[in-house]
């Protein structure tokens, strides 16, 4: 093991998992199976938008030196000689006529502008409009969008670490079919370690626990766009560890809870150099979260977390995570803060940077949540955000400005 990553500080060592984490090799998909997928090429596209000049408003398209001189003593009156619609070839206008246009619609051959059919005078014979009587200028270019405007052939669209989103979707959807280079989903898996536990639904005998780690670091993993492929618990025995961690050798993420500090029955520094994985960074100066671990086996990370489920989730969140969408190759992988009010106090009994559960408000004002320790399972699950206290900070006061980790969204009502 370097040595010099033991006790790291919180971005040092966020900084040392990122730049160690082997990318996902790609894969084709196509637009139905895009979602929560990373781009990894640049998406170009091919065609202009909008495909001609179009109108933006429903009106009348005319070539713009008919109505030059219109003015309401000068009114100028057009024969209304056939229409447009949109996604369908447009008529060429007679000279001297000017065309039905509905908003969207190509504008007719020989005209250049659109005016409002609210700003003209409409004449109708059998119950069509027959003609038009202008009263003021119509510039040319009025109310047209013009052919690429928006995007032109060739334009790129999207840049590769983009995560697919539903809106991204749609920007596929409109200027490349596809399909797409995307990175291929890592197999993540789960170990729980720890005598203590049982799995939820077993038999729990008296002074078990229950273990809340797998379901939770599972769900996160898939969150973040991870195949979680296996997930469990084992007794804490270096055998059985060693044992264990050798059958998720396919997996690309291993997140493993417990056994990871220095204690007696903390087996998995000692397994994971026993299956030959190189341990890269072990401890981070943060509370919850300390004894954390990072060792990596040729494609395969591993990721150890505490075994208190407060102390898990912040080590996934500030750590483990962002580790996770860079091997996604996201471009955005690192925690993106936001600068709140504090409502309320959150002390710190750590000289570490310290994390709080808090409840961020539409407003940025943080109230701390429910927090009776790193082991309170139910303090993560009412709060939405991390609440950070600067190592160099005593504590927060309620009014003070803080910096929040948003992990959930804000709550209703404040
Ligand atoms: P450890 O990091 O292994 O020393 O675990 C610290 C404490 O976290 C244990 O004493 C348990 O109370 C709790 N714990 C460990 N693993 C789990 C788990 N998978 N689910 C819920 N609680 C756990
Ligand atoms: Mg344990």
């Amino acid at each position: 093991m370097r040595n010099e990553h033991l006790f790291a500080s919180l971005d040092g060592a966020r900084n040392i998992i990122l730049e160690s984490v082997p990318v996902m090799r790609t894969e084709k998909v196509a637009l139905a199976d895009a979602l929560g997928r990373v781009l990894r090429e640049k998406v170009v596209s091919d065609i202009d938008y909008p495909r001609a000049d179009v109108s933006s408003m429903d009106g009348y398209c005319l070539d713009s030196r008919l109505a030059a001189g219109a003015s309401s003593e000068c009114p100028v009156t057009l024969p209304v000689a056939g229409k447009t619609t949109p996604g369908a070839e447009p008529p060429r206008a007679e000279p001297g006529t000017c065309v039905l246009i509905t908003t969207g619609a190509p504008l007719a051959g020989g005209t250049d502008s659109v005016v409002m059919y609210e700003d003209v005078e409409e004449k109708r014979g059998a119950g069509e409009v027959e003609s038009i009587t202008i009263t003021g200028p119509v510039p040319p270019g009025s109310h047209v969008r013009r052919r690429g405007e928006v995007i032109g052939e060739g334009d790129t669209v999207l840049e590769a670490g983009q995560v697919v989103n539903p809106q991204v979707l749609g920007v596929l959807a409109s200027f490349a079919p596809g399909p797409y280079e995307v990175s291929r989903r890592p197999r993540a898996g789960v170990l729980a370690t720890g005598d203590e536990l049982v799995p939820s639904g077993a038999d729990l005998p008296r002074y078990a626990i229950r273990d809340s780690n797998s379901p939770t670091l599972a769900g996160m993993l898939a969150e973040a766009g991870c195949d979680v492929i296996r997930a469990g618990h084992t007794p804490d025995t270096e055998y059985g560890i060693a044992q264990d961690l050798e059958r998720y050798s396919d997996c690309d993420v291993v997140m493993i809870s417990g056994g990871v500090s220095g204690g007696r029955f903390d087996f998995v520094p000692a397994c994971l150099e026993r299956i030959g994985a190189e341990v890269v960074m072990r401890g981070v100066k943060v509370k919850p979260g300390k004894p954390v671990l990072f060792a990596i086996k040729g494609g395969t990370c591993y990721f150890g977390v505490p075994g208190n489920p407060v102390s898990a989730v912040v080590s996934f969140l500030m750590l483990f995570r962002p580790a996770v969408l860079a091997m996604m190759g996201r471009s955005d992988c690192l925690p993106v803060w936001v600068t709140a009010k504090a409502a309320g106090a959150f002390d710190k009994k750590s000289p570490y940077v310290s994390f709080a559960p808090g409840v961020l408000g539409s407003d940025l004002e943080v109230r701390p949540a429910r927090f009776l320790g790193s082991g309170d399972v139910m303090s993560l699950a009412g709060a939405n955000a991390l609440v950070c206290v600067p190592a160099e900070v005593d504590a927060v006061a309620a009014g003070d400005t803080v910096r929040v980790y948003p992990f959930a969204p804000f709550k209703q009502g404040g």
